[in-house]
Protein backbone atom coordinates (compact mmCIF):
# COMPACT_ATOMS: atom_id res chain seq x y z
CA UNK A 1 0.00 0.00 0.00
CA UNK A 2 1.29 3.96 -0.89
CA UNK A 3 0.44 6.84 0.23
CA UNK A 4 1.55 10.49 -0.88
CA UNK A 5 0.96 13.12 1.78
CA UNK A 6 1.19 16.68 0.60
CA UNK A 7 3.10 19.25 2.45
CA UNK A 8 5.23 16.65 5.31
CA UNK A 9 8.08 18.25 5.71
CA UNK A 10 6.52 19.95 8.83
CA UNK A 11 3.59 19.61 10.76
CA UNK A 12 0.12 17.57 10.56
CA UNK A 13 2.17 16.38 7.07
CA UNK A 14 4.87 15.23 8.84
CA UNK A 15 2.60 13.52 11.48
CA UNK A 16 0.28 11.95 8.88
CA UNK A 17 3.15 10.70 6.68
CA UNK A 18 4.91 9.06 9.98
CA UNK A 19 1.27 7.24 10.95
CA UNK A 20 0.36 6.09 7.85
CA UNK A 21 4.32 4.69 7.76
CA UNK A 22 3.26 3.16 10.96
CA UNK A 23 -0.03 1.35 9.21
CA UNK A 24 2.28 -0.34 6.98
CA UNK A 25 2.10 2.00 4.11
CA UNK A 26 5.05 3.16 1.86
CA UNK A 27 4.89 6.68 2.04
CA UNK A 28 6.12 9.44 -0.41
CA UNK A 29 6.43 12.47 1.51
CA UNK A 30 6.12 15.85 -0.65
CA UNK A 31 7.54 19.74 0.28
CA UNK A 32 7.64 22.57 -1.91
CA UNK A 33 11.02 24.24 -0.32
CA UNK A 34 12.73 22.24 2.77
CA UNK A 35 14.37 19.45 1.22
CA UNK A 36 16.69 19.18 4.69
CA UNK A 37 12.79 18.75 6.63
CA UNK A 38 11.62 16.11 3.89
CA UNK A 39 14.66 14.29 3.96
CA UNK A 40 14.30 13.79 7.88
CA UNK A 41 10.80 12.60 7.65
CA UNK A 42 12.28 9.72 5.21
CA UNK A 43 14.84 8.70 7.29
CA UNK A 44 12.22 8.45 10.28
CA UNK A 45 9.69 6.64 8.43
CA UNK A 46 12.49 4.01 6.38
CA UNK A 47 13.43 3.32 10.32
CA UNK A 48 9.78 1.84 10.77
CA UNK A 49 10.62 -0.80 8.05
CA UNK A 50 8.86 0.85 5.14
CA UNK A 51 10.09 2.45 2.04
CA UNK A 52 9.89 6.20 1.77
CA UNK A 53 11.13 8.58 -0.64
CA UNK A 54 10.69 12.64 -0.78
CA UNK A 55 9.17 14.79 -3.89
CA UNK A 56 10.07 18.40 -4.48
CA UNK A 57 6.76 19.97 -6.30
CA UNK A 58 4.46 23.36 -5.62
CA UNK A 59 1.36 21.80 -5.91
CA UNK A 60 0.06 24.92 -7.10
CA UNK A 61 2.37 24.47 -9.84
CA UNK A 62 0.08 21.64 -12.28
CA UNK A 63 3.25 20.63 -14.37
CA UNK A 64 5.41 20.22 -10.98
CA UNK A 65 2.26 17.93 -9.59
CA UNK A 66 2.34 15.95 -12.59
CA UNK A 67 5.77 15.61 -12.62
CA UNK A 68 5.67 14.73 -8.95
CA UNK A 69 2.94 11.96 -9.81
CA UNK A 70 5.10 10.29 -12.56
CA UNK A 71 7.91 9.72 -10.47
CA UNK A 72 6.22 8.43 -7.24
CA UNK A 73 4.34 5.95 -9.72
CA UNK A 74 8.22 4.83 -10.67
CA UNK A 75 9.28 5.11 -7.60
CA UNK A 76 6.51 2.87 -5.54
CA UNK A 77 4.63 1.20 -8.72
CA UNK A 78 1.24 2.19 -7.36
CA UNK A 79 -1.00 4.75 -5.13
CA UNK A 80 -3.70 3.74 -2.79
CA UNK A 81 -3.77 7.01 -0.51
CA UNK A 82 -3.52 10.93 -1.11
CA UNK A 83 -3.47 12.92 2.02
CA UNK A 84 -3.83 16.55 0.76
CA UNK A 85 -2.72 18.87 3.47
CA UNK A 86 -0.02 21.28 1.56
CA UNK A 87 -1.75 24.96 2.44
CA UNK A 88 -0.75 28.47 3.53
CA UNK A 89 -2.54 30.81 6.00
CA UNK A 90 -1.92 34.45 5.44
CA UNK A 91 -4.48 36.50 7.87
CA UNK A 92 -5.81 39.87 6.81
CA UNK A 93 -8.91 41.36 7.26
CA UNK A 94 -11.12 42.44 4.15
CA UNK A 95 -9.16 46.10 3.37
CA UNK A 96 -6.03 44.65 4.33
CA UNK A 97 -5.48 41.75 1.99
CA UNK A 98 -3.43 41.99 -0.42
CA UNK A 99 -3.52 40.71 -4.01
CA UNK A 100 -0.62 38.50 -4.33
CA UNK A 101 -1.39 37.07 -0.83
CA UNK A 102 -4.86 36.38 -1.93
CA UNK A 103 -3.49 34.79 -5.38
CA UNK A 104 -1.45 32.19 -3.57
CA UNK A 105 -3.75 30.96 -1.21
CA UNK A 106 -6.22 30.47 -3.74
CA UNK A 107 -3.39 28.39 -5.88
CA UNK A 108 -2.02 26.49 -2.92
CA UNK A 109 -5.21 25.46 -1.16
CA UNK A 110 -7.38 25.14 -3.77
CA UNK A 111 -6.11 24.95 -7.47
CA UNK A 112 -3.47 22.75 -5.54
CA UNK A 113 -5.89 20.63 -3.82
CA UNK A 114 -7.72 19.69 -7.04
CA UNK A 115 -4.49 19.02 -9.24
CA UNK A 116 -3.54 16.34 -6.71
CA UNK A 117 -6.95 15.20 -6.25
CA UNK A 118 -6.90 14.80 -10.43
CA UNK A 119 -3.47 12.93 -10.49
CA UNK A 120 -4.76 10.44 -7.86
CA UNK A 121 -7.36 9.82 -9.19
CA UNK A 122 -6.27 8.66 -12.64
CA UNK A 123 -3.69 6.48 -11.01
CA UNK A 124 -6.75 5.06 -8.57
CA UNK A 125 -9.29 4.63 -11.07
CA UNK A 126 -7.46 2.18 -13.00
CA UNK A 127 -7.31 -0.05 -10.13
CA UNK A 128 -11.13 0.86 -8.39
CA UNK A 129 -9.91 1.72 -5.91
CA UNK A 130 -8.11 4.58 -3.04
CA UNK A 131 -8.95 7.31 -0.70
CA UNK A 132 -8.64 10.83 -1.04
CA UNK A 133 -8.23 12.92 2.48
CA UNK A 134 -8.94 16.39 1.97
CA UNK A 135 -7.19 18.62 5.04
CA UNK A 136 -9.59 21.25 5.28
CA UNK A 137 -9.88 23.84 8.55
CA UNK A 138 -12.63 24.35 11.80
CA UNK A 139 -12.21 27.90 9.91
CA UNK A 140 -14.33 26.15 6.85
CA UNK A 141 -17.55 26.05 9.02
CA UNK A 142 -16.98 28.41 12.22
CA UNK A 143 -16.14 32.46 11.58
CA UNK A 144 -12.77 34.13 12.06
CA UNK A 145 -12.22 37.34 11.73
CA UNK A 146 -9.42 38.08 9.59
CA UNK A 147 -9.14 34.62 7.58
CA UNK A 148 -11.85 35.51 5.28
CA UNK A 149 -9.85 34.18 2.42
CA UNK A 150 -8.68 31.15 4.63
CA UNK A 151 -12.18 30.16 5.50
CA UNK A 152 -13.12 30.68 2.00
CA UNK A 153 -10.41 28.28 0.51
CA UNK A 154 -11.55 25.75 3.37
CA UNK A 155 -15.06 26.04 2.54
CA UNK A 156 -13.82 25.05 -0.95
CA UNK A 157 -12.20 21.66 0.36
CA UNK A 158 -15.19 20.83 1.86
CA UNK A 159 -17.62 21.50 -1.22
CA UNK A 160 -15.18 19.78 -3.81
CA UNK A 161 -14.65 16.78 -1.20
CA UNK A 162 -18.49 16.25 -1.60
CA UNK A 163 -18.38 16.78 -5.12
CA UNK A 164 -15.43 14.41 -5.71
CA UNK A 165 -17.09 11.74 -3.40
CA UNK A 166 -19.87 11.56 -5.30
CA UNK A 167 -18.09 11.86 -8.90
CA UNK A 168 -15.71 8.99 -7.90
CA UNK A 169 -17.98 6.59 -5.61
CA UNK A 170 -18.40 4.67 -8.42
CA UNK A 171 -15.00 3.88 -9.23
CA UNK A 172 -14.00 2.80 -5.85
CA UNK A 173 -12.67 5.68 -4.66
CA UNK A 174 -13.63 7.72 -1.17
CA UNK A 175 -13.09 11.32 -0.40
CA UNK A 176 -13.36 12.62 2.86
CA UNK A 177 -12.11 15.59 4.61
CA UNK A 178 -10.63 16.28 8.49
CA UNK A 179 -11.17 19.63 9.56
CA UNK A 180 -9.01 20.71 12.55
CA UNK A 181 -9.41 23.30 14.76
CA UNK A 182 -6.42 25.12 16.41
CA UNK A 183 -3.01 22.44 16.05
CA UNK A 184 0.23 23.31 17.26
CA UNK A 185 2.72 23.36 14.60
CA UNK A 186 4.32 25.93 13.05
CA UNK A 187 1.53 27.49 11.16
CA UNK A 188 0.27 28.46 14.61
CA UNK A 189 3.42 30.66 15.65
CA UNK A 190 1.83 33.61 13.91
CA UNK A 191 -0.59 34.25 16.21
CA UNK A 192 0.28 36.73 19.26
CA UNK A 193 0.22 34.93 22.54
CA UNK A 194 -2.17 37.16 23.61
CA UNK A 195 -4.65 35.79 21.15
CA UNK A 196 -3.59 32.13 21.50
CA UNK A 197 -5.05 32.61 24.88
CA UNK A 198 -8.38 33.78 24.20
CA UNK A 199 -8.75 30.87 21.89
CA UNK A 200 -7.93 28.13 24.28
CA UNK A 201 -10.38 29.66 26.39
CA UNK A 202 -13.03 29.01 23.69
CA UNK A 203 -12.38 25.38 23.39
CA UNK A 204 -14.25 23.19 25.23
CA UNK A 205 -11.75 20.73 26.21
CA UNK A 206 -9.40 23.56 27.15
CA UNK A 207 -6.58 22.10 24.91
CA UNK A 208 -4.82 23.26 21.20
CA UNK A 209 -4.79 20.06 19.75
CA UNK A 210 -1.90 18.31 18.18
CA UNK A 211 -0.60 16.82 14.65
CA UNK A 212 -0.60 13.39 15.89
CA UNK A 213 -4.40 14.13 16.63
CA UNK A 214 -5.14 15.09 13.05
CA UNK A 215 -2.69 11.97 11.46
CA UNK A 216 -4.50 9.53 14.12
CA UNK A 217 -7.97 10.65 12.46
CA UNK A 218 -6.44 10.57 9.44
CA UNK A 219 -5.32 6.58 9.31
CA UNK A 220 -8.50 5.58 10.99
CA UNK A 221 -10.25 7.48 7.51
CA UNK A 222 -7.50 5.02 5.68
CA UNK A 223 -8.94 1.66 7.73
CA UNK A 224 -11.60 -0.88 6.73
CA UNK A 225 -13.97 1.33 9.84
CA UNK A 226 -14.47 3.68 7.56
CA UNK A 227 -14.99 2.04 4.27
CA UNK A 228 -18.35 2.60 3.50
CA UNK A 229 -17.98 6.62 4.69
CA UNK A 230 -17.09 9.09 2.14
CA UNK A 231 -17.82 12.66 1.25
CA UNK A 232 -17.74 13.36 4.94
CA UNK A 233 -15.81 16.53 6.88
CA UNK A 234 -14.55 15.35 10.04
CA UNK A 235 -14.65 18.38 12.06
CA UNK A 236 -11.57 18.12 15.26
CA UNK A 237 -11.31 20.55 17.03
CA UNK A 238 -12.08 20.05 20.62
CA UNK A 239 -15.54 21.16 20.69
CA UNK A 240 -14.32 24.97 19.44
CA UNK A 241 -17.57 25.16 16.82
CA UNK A 242 -20.09 24.19 18.55
P1 LIG B 1 2.83 24.08 8.41
O1 LIG B 1 3.40 23.59 9.69
O2 LIG B 1 2.96 25.51 8.02
O3 LIG B 1 3.40 23.14 7.22
C1 LIG B 1 3.00 23.40 5.91
C2 LIG B 1 3.48 22.30 5.01
O4 LIG B 1 2.95 22.54 3.69
C3 LIG B 1 4.98 22.25 4.86
O5 LIG B 1 5.38 20.90 4.72
C4 LIG B 1 5.25 23.00 3.56
O6 LIG B 1 6.41 22.58 2.86
C5 LIG B 1 4.02 22.60 2.77
N1 LIG B 1 3.68 23.50 1.69
C6 LIG B 1 3.31 24.81 1.78
N2 LIG B 1 3.06 25.29 0.54
C7 LIG B 1 3.27 24.27 -0.33
C8 LIG B 1 3.16 24.12 -1.72
N3 LIG B 1 2.81 25.15 -2.50
N4 LIG B 1 3.45 22.93 -2.28
C9 LIG B 1 3.83 21.87 -1.51
N5 LIG B 1 3.94 21.94 -0.17
C10 LIG B 1 3.67 23.13 0.40
O7 LIG B 1 1.27 23.79 8.33
P2 LIG B 1 0.32 22.80 9.19
O8 LIG B 1 -0.12 23.53 10.39
O9 LIG B 1 0.95 21.47 9.30
O10 LIG B 1 -0.95 22.74 8.21
C11 LIG B 1 -1.13 21.69 7.28
C12 LIG B 1 -2.56 21.74 6.75
O11 LIG B 1 -3.47 21.71 7.86
C13 LIG B 1 -2.89 23.02 5.96
O12 LIG B 1 -3.74 22.67 4.88
C14 LIG B 1 -3.64 23.85 6.98
O13 LIG B 1 -4.52 24.77 6.37
C15 LIG B 1 -4.38 22.79 7.77
N6 LIG B 1 -4.78 23.22 9.11
C16 LIG B 1 -3.85 23.58 10.06
C17 LIG B 1 -4.29 23.99 11.32
C18 LIG B 1 -3.35 24.42 12.42
O14 LIG B 1 -3.84 24.95 13.44
N7 LIG B 1 -2.07 24.20 12.31
C19 LIG B 1 -5.67 24.03 11.61
C20 LIG B 1 -6.57 23.66 10.62
C21 LIG B 1 -6.13 23.26 9.39
P3 LIG B 1 7.88 23.25 3.07
O15 LIG B 1 8.34 22.81 4.45
O16 LIG B 1 8.74 22.67 1.99
O17 LIG B 1 7.69 24.72 2.98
Amino acid sequence: MVALVTGASRGIGRACAVKLAECGYDVAVNYNSNEAKAAEVVAEIEKLGVKAAAFKADTADLKAVQSMFREVQKTFGQLDVLVNNAGVVDDAYLLMINEDSLSKSLDINIKGYFHCAQQAALKMMSKKSGKIINISSVSSVLAVEGQGVYSATKGAVNSMTATLAKELAPRGIQVNAVAPGFIATEMMDAIPEEKKQEYLKAIPMNKFGSAQDVANTVAALCSDAFSYMTGQVIVLDGGLSL
